[in-house]
């Protein structure tokens, strides 16, 4: 067992915990300056804003699937 490197509190078999597991999941799916680029964003904000901005941020994103399921659906169609 070895002192994760990233968080540096739990201990783990692998080169990461499994919570920094997921993080680098997320850096997999969104790509690694993305999801920084969100941390700083939310991380940087009070508390009580960020809210507003998780939504804004997420928003985006959620907006970019849609259109690719719309554009998927369409091109099934045709
Ligand atoms: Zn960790």
């Amino acid at each position: 067992m070895i002192t994760c490197p990233l968080c540096e509190q739990n201990y783990t078999l692998y080169s990461l915990c499994a919570d920094c597991r997921r993080i680098r999941h997320f850096m997999s799916i969104y790509s690694k300056d993305r999801v920084i680029q969100i941390l700083d964003n939310i991380l940087s904000r009070t508390e009580d804003k960020q809210d507003n901005k998780v939504n804004e941020e997420i928003k985006e994103d959620i907006e970019k699937v849609k259109y690719n399921l719309r554009k998927k659906s369409e091109e099934k169609k045709t």
